[in-house]
Parts: structure tokens; sequence; C-alpha cells
């Protein structure tokens, strides 16, 4: 079984009591889902640059057999 590589974000991270994950084949994705979830769940309308940056830093890859 080949492990496929995708990008997780925790938002524990930037906001510790929340459980949220997300993964995605690419950077950009997860960043998608990620800045979706900040404007929901926490009320980022407008994520800063410094707020996108320190998202971006804690993505990290994992593998995840398909
Ligand atoms: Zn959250």
């Amino acid at each position: 079984m080949p492990d496929v590589e995708y990008m997780l974000f925790c938002c524990r991270d930037l906001e510790p009591q929340c459980g949220f994950r997300v993964q995605a084949k690419t950077t950009e994705e997860t960043m998608e889902h990620a800045r979706a979830h900040m404007a929901s769940e926490h009320g980022m309308k407008e994520i800063s640059r410094e707020t996108e940056t320190k998202m971006k830093e804690k993505i990290k890859p994992v593998k995840v057999e398909e």
C-alpha cells in the first residue's frame, strides 16, 4: 500500500481550545479549509498576513495510507 502525503493543519496550534484539524493534498487547499474555519468558528472575517503566515508555518506533511 503506497503512502500518500497530505498537508495537515491543526487549529490547536493557534487556538489551544480548538480541536479542528484539516488535511488536503496541497498547502493551498488546506489553507482554504483553514481560512473558512477561522472565519466561521473564530470570527476572523479578514485574516491578517501575520496570522496567515503563522497558519502556513503550522501546516505539516503527514503520511496517510490510502
Ligand atoms: Zn479552530
